[in-house]
């Protein structure tokens, strides 16, 4: 399956043609559907067939091949055929707002250091838990350190590098909780220059402008070394 959100995350739409349609869920050869992963939920959107009927899919989970994407149909709705030839469309507006959030996480990354133990991101908020002992966390600092971080506009790309490359650069790895994929010969890597670093396949917006204003909610302690800071879109 051609993951086309992958290179251009900015896609809404593509033409693909059906390959498998079950009760699990309906496979493409090609989609715009970002599948459920990284702590970024799955896409919502249609699949409007050839005579212009549509199919809502109200979620998006991985298959069992890591470049499976299993399109969920809201429940009740006739399958396509398989070999049929779909417009695949996600709701973009949430993307996007996912994309944004899921940045932001990133940037926050950089404003706390230790280790990430999870995280989740949410439609307009999110949230990422860090091994922290004994650390006075102070919200405001940290709200404004992510706002001048979304204003000096970085850009943010992914890049690849081999498996070999993150096996002898360990501290690439921040989120103990989610083991990079690994196994495929090489691994993809966020890149926001000079802010962070880190192996993510999940969906970002090109510059951190792009965020908007942000501010932090509650910090909350989640037990004894863990501390769960939570952020949400301030306009
Ligand atoms: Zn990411």
């Amino acid at each position: 399956m051609e993951l086309v959100f992958r290179d251009d995350p900015y896609c809404k739409s593509c033409e693909a043609t059906v390959e498998s349609a079950d009760e699990t869920g309906i496979r493409l050869d090609r989609t715009v559907f970002y599948p459920m992963g990284g702590g970024q939920p799955g896409d919502v959107g249609t699949l409007t067939q050839a005579d212009g009927t549509v199919i809502p899919i109200a979620d998006a989970r991985k298959g069992e091949h890591h470049e499976d994407v299993l399109h969920i149909p809201a429940e009740g709705t006739a399958l396509p055929a398989p070999g049929s030839k779909v417009t695949a469309t996600i709701d973009w507006e949430r993307r996007h707002r996912l994309m944004r959030m899921h940045t932001c996480l990133h940037l926050l990354c950089a404003v706390i250091s230790g280790d990430v133990t999870g995280g989740q991101i949410g439609d307009g908020k999110g949230r990422l838990d860090f091994n922290l002992p004994d650390t006075q966390l102070d919200k405001e600092r940290i709200t404004a350190e992510l706002n001048r971080l979304i204003a000096e506009d970085h850009p943010v790309a992914p890049r690849w590098i081999g498996d070999d490359e993150l096996a002898a650069n360990p501290e690439l790895v921040r989120t103990m909780s989610v083991k990079p994929p690994s196994g495929s010969g090489k691994v993809r890597l966020l890149d926001i220059p000079g802010v962070d670093l880190q192996p993510c396949g999940g969906t970002h917006v090109a510059r951190t402008g792009e965020i908007g204003p942000v501010a932090v909610g509650k910090i909350e302690n989640k037990g004894r070394q863990n501390r769960r800071i939570n952020i949400h879109f301030a306009a």
